[in-house]
């Protein structure tokens, strides 16, 4: 047996093509099998971009995997891999570098054997990804030690706002097509799963580039007349494209399988209209403002994330406060907050008026603040009502009991038997706990096959 270990860094894409990596080397009859970081013949380390921060902590992680792994074999992957394979190159002891166009193909190259690299320039395949028009379709089905499976069904970005390095990571916009997504979801429903998580880089242009181009919303429809799984969440979606038909559709989706959670992560990045157009982002303050109160309108409880983005060039004081306002004033569930990190290759990186790192650490710490109240707001929120709780596999680790999600994306924890998990329950929240979860008992009086 030859032994492998997987590194991620980043988004839920990036995780959902480590999973499936490591479905298709353990499911292989060539002999693989995962192991824990020290022991491994070969070790993945799938890197990140989004930020200056994220890319130095994708070469540590490298660093880090060959210390700890003597005699392995590197391979590095991923955003860092495709954007900057010269500064992964320069370290010494990795072995191949493999950009995301061939991310999918990894495992054929690990099955041939990865040769140790000894001289010379540090093999890379990473050819160009901008031409790149069809869906790189995974190995495997990204599966295992989740509950809530992701499911990448697009990739890709065609928007280039102007901070953003990640479509010179991924290329253009491209969708797994319906069909496909369709089994994949029955596959995960067969397996026991309950929901999925949809993934992707820019889930709102899902189809577009499809013969014939379809869309999300006739996906999520498509999804739920099929009916093989409970509940479909989609991760994130961009505020132009969360149409009305999306959110009725989670609002008329009560009953029945596949229906939509009322769980949305919207990035928003800033609530200052200058900064939205220089940012090139499609949309102002208050088509944001509407947005909100439209998805509150029809679904009361529905969880609404918002990323934001702070310390953008030119962000005054008086347009931070427009950004930190507009959430305030919103019934948002909670936030995101991302400093701004000039990422050389965007339009940004050259921008006069950079900010301060001092300014921009004291603004994020304040909309930290801000997120952690508006969760907390929206947690209490539960308390002696009764929830549908999704239970996980595994039990929280500090008390060890069972730990749940509802629909709308809050956590939950309860006492119970190990064979709850996976299956849907009533719970009735009593207390929010110091750590800020919601806690509750388990109503005895009706258990929920589907929810
Ligand atoms: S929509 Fe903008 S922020 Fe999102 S991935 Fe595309 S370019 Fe980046």
């Amino acid at each position: 047996m030859k032994k492998f270990a997987i590194k991620t860094l980043g988004c839920k894409v990036n995780q959902c093509e480590s999973e499936a990596i490591q479905n298709a080397l353990v499911e292989s009859d060539q002999g693989f099998a995962s192991c824990d970081d020290g022991m491994a013949d070969v070790v993945i380390v799938n890197t990140c971009t989004v930020t200056r921060k994220a890319a130095m902590q994708s070469r540590q992680a490298v660093r880090q995997a060959i210390r700890a792994n003597p005699g392995a074999r590197i391979v590095v992957t991923g955003c860092h891999a495709q954007t900057a394979p010269a500064e992964l190159a320069a370290i010494d002891g990795v072995d191949l570098i493999v950009g995301n166009r061939d991310k999918h193909r990894i495992h054929q190259q690990i099955f041939a054997e990865v040769p140790k690299h000894t001289g010379g320039d540090t093999p890379a395949v990473c050819p160009d990804i901008a031409g790149v028009d069809q869906f790189e379709v995974l190995p495997g089905i990204a599966h295992g030690g989740r509950t809530r499976p992701f499911l990448k069904i697009q990739d890709g970005c065609n928007s280039f706002c102007t901070y953003c390095i990640v479509p010179h990571a991924r290329g253009r916009s491209r969708s797994l097509p319906i069909d496909q997504v369709l089994n994949q979801i029955g596959q995960l429903g067969r397996l026991g799963y309950r929901e999925v998580v949809l993934t992707g880089i820019h889930i709102g242009c899902y189809g577009q580039d499809l013969t014939p181009a379809t869309g999300l919303y006739d996906l999520l429809c498509r999804i739920r007349a099929a009916g093989a799984i409970d509940r479909v969440r989609v991760s994130s979606i961009e505020p132009a494209e969360l149409s009305d038909d999306i959110i009725s559709l989670a609002a008329s989706g009560e009953d029945g399988p596949g229906r939509l959670c009322p769980h949305f992560h919207i990035p928003l990045q800033s609530g200052d209209d200058r900064i939205l157009k220089r940012m090139h982002r499609p949309y102002g303050r208050d088509y944001f403002k509407e947005l909100v109160q439209n998805i509150i309108g029809r679904l009361p409880d529905a969880a609404i994330g918002v990323d934001t983005l702070i310390g953008f060039p030119g962000e005054t004081d008086d347009a931070f406060e427009n950004t930190y306002a507009l959430i305030h004033s919103l019934p948002v569930a909670y936030l995101h907050v991302f400093p701004f990190s000039a990422r050389e290759g965007t339009p940004a990186f050259s921008f006069k008026e950079q900010i301060l790192t001092s300014v921009i650490k004291k603004r994020c710490k304040r909309m930290r603040r801000l997120g952690t109240d508006k969760r907390r707001a929206f947690y209490k929120r539960t308390i002696g009502k009764t929830a549908i709780v999704l239970v996980e596999e595994t039990r929280d680790r500090a008390d060890g009991r069972l730990k749940g999600l509802t629909d709308n994306y809050i956590p939950v924890r309860f006492d119970g038997p190990d064979d709850l998990t996976n299956t849907f329950q009533q719970v009735d929240i009593q207390r929010i706990l110091s750590d800020g979860v919601p806690e509750g008992t388990k109503n005895e009086h009706r258990t929920l096959v589907s929810a």
